[in-house]
């Protein structure tokens, strides 16, 4: 039985200091109730302003990044091991501020302290190169933090999407400020807490929840950050990008998808169910690289469909706290908001023709649930079939020829990722030469993890995260020549 109890209210984290917010508080929601859990603190653009200050200060002592690198990375993975050591609690939180099965978000704790790991030991690993001028000079690189890393996190993943950016960053000697979701900030309160048990001086991880118009505005365009980071919706992603492009720093954006699993004749079909439940149903759909667009050859149409109307079918929907175990289950949506908008898509995909196989409606039950849907009969035009839902909706479309499930399956402003399911590694090799996206997973949905690179091509975005590639984005190249006299 659940045993935690949430504070009534939660402060933002300042130069080492739990403090109040100069545009009052927010009012936190429990998805799976649909009532009020808690307030937050909310930062203005004062305290934005405070944050950044803080983090240069500790930025220019140097205290991090003169550090030797191996003991840099013991103090992030010591941030992942503060979370798995409270991990029933952060899991009970984030269930009831964010909606999804209680196994989610313990699925979500270990994925945010895998990233502190993976970093933590990254962090002795980056090295610059020499490069040979001739007998008359020594020539070398090195690489540099860039300074204050400013982070902007979406509320799908609140805790792994803070992990991601902050590790890399902190692993490579940078600060941070980092502007949580408004929708489910709560948590954070123990990242703040691990990093000063890991021995991060004050200054060095500055979290404060605000409302993207006003405190995520004012830290992407602050003219003290050295780089931002965001993950979120695409028109904010401009927004941002413009607001970096006025101060000359970098970016890297990550902005959903609409991404497709092409499943030709021979596929294995219980494998292929396997990787729908995780890849569509999976934190109710909220997650930027889901399954959305399903391709499927014209064969085994009919056979996928009662297989995946079957499945979606067979999830128990409801409130998070009451579904520990991994199993067939699903929570809420993140707010009244994105499941009336996805609902709003599937009755505009009902009305443009397609057939709603299972779904589409919401359960008549207080919280923000959405009934995981299938939609057959899609066809590439359709809204459905182009627009990111954000939500348990799975689209079904209908290829004859290999080239033309390519053609669908590219047929999107979205690149992030794509997938193809079949036994034929020839078939799968040309299917993966050719989609137009920053990853591709073949016969598994996921197949790949912290280590594999991530990130889109087209309106997905820019930049890469995860794995090593992602370093790159918190340092500068600095080359160093010495003439030999
Ligand atoms: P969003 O507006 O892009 O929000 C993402 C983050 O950016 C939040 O922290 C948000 O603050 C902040 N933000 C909003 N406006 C800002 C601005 N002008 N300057 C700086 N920061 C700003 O996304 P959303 O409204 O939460 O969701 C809308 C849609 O975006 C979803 O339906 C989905 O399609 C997409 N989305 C994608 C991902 C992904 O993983 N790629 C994640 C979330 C959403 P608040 O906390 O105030 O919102
Ligand atoms: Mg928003």
């Amino acid at each position: 039985m659940p045993t935690f109890e949430p504070q009534s209210y939660y402060q933002n984290y300042v130069d080492g200091q739990f403090v109040d917010g100069g545009a009052d508080r927010i009012v936190v929601d429990n998805p799976g109730t649909g009532a009020p859990l808690a307030e937050q603190a909310s930062a203005n653009a004062a305290d934005i302003d405070a944050a950044v200050a803080a983090a240069r200060r500790c930025h220019e002592s140097g205290v991090l990044s003169a550090m030797r690198p191996v003991e840099r990375g013991r103090m992030v993975r010591a941030i992942g091991d503060y979370l798995l050591a409270n991990i029933d609690d952060i899991a009970q939180l984030l269930t009831l501020e964010a909606g999804k099965p209680l196994w989610e978000s313990v699925v979500e704790i270990e994925g945010a302290a895998r990233y502190f790991e993976y970093y933590g030991n990254q962090a002795e690993t980056l090295e610059g190169r020499s490069i040979p001028l001739g007998k008359d000079y020594y020539d070398f690189t090195t690489y540099e933090p860039r300074g204050v890393s400013a982070q902007i996190i979406p509320w799908n993943y609140p805790l792994e999407m803070t992990a991601r950016g902050m590790a890399a960053a902190l692993a490579t000697g940078n600060t941070v400020v980092i502007k949580s979701p408004e929708l489910d900030p709560l948590t954070h309160l123990y990242i703040a807490r691990a990093a000063e048990a890991a021995g991060f001086p004050p200054g060095a991880v500055n979290i404060l929840c605000g409302v993207g118009s006003e405190a995520g505005a004012a830290l992407s365009a602050h003219p003290d950050i050295d780089q931002v980071v965001f993950t979120g919706s695409v028109p904010t992603g401009v927004a941002i990008a413009t607001a970096a492009a006025q101060n000359v720093v970098p970016c890297v954006l990550e902005l959903g998808g609409k991404s497709a699993a092409i499943v030709c004749a021979d596929a294995d079909l219980d494998n292929l169910i396997d990787s729908v439940r995780w890849g569509i149903y999976f934190n109710a759909g909220q997650v930027c690289s889901a399954m959305s667009r399903l391709i499927v050859h014209e064969s085994i149409a009919g056979e996928v469909r009662e297989r995946i109307v079957a499945l979606a079918e067979s999830l128990s929907v409801g409130p998070g706290i009451d579904r520990p175990e991994f199993g067939a289950n699903m929570g809420a949506m993140i707010s009244k908001g994105q499941r009336d908008r996805a609902a709003g898509m599937v009755a505009r995909a009902r009305e443009a023709g397609a057939d709603i196989a299972t779904g589409g409606v919401a359960p008549d039950e207080a919280g923000f649930f959405l009934a995981p849907t299938v939609i057959a009969g899609v066809t590439r035009d359709m809204e459905i079939a182009r627009s990111e839902v954000f939500g348990p909706v799975l689209s079904m479309l209908t290829y004859k020829e290999e080239s033309e499930a390519i053609a669908i399956a590219n047929d999107s402003d979205y690149g992030l990722v794509g997938g193809v399911f079949t036994r034929d590694i020839d078939g799968a090799m040309r299917v993966a030469q050719r989609i137009r996206t920053g990853q591709v997973f073949v016969n598994e949905w996921y197949a790949g993890g912290v280590e594999t690179p991530f990130g889109g091509y087209k309106k997905s975005g820019y930049g890469r995260e995860k794995g090593r590639e992602a370093l790159m984005n918190y340092v500068q190249t600095k080359n160093i020549g010495i003439r030999i006299g």
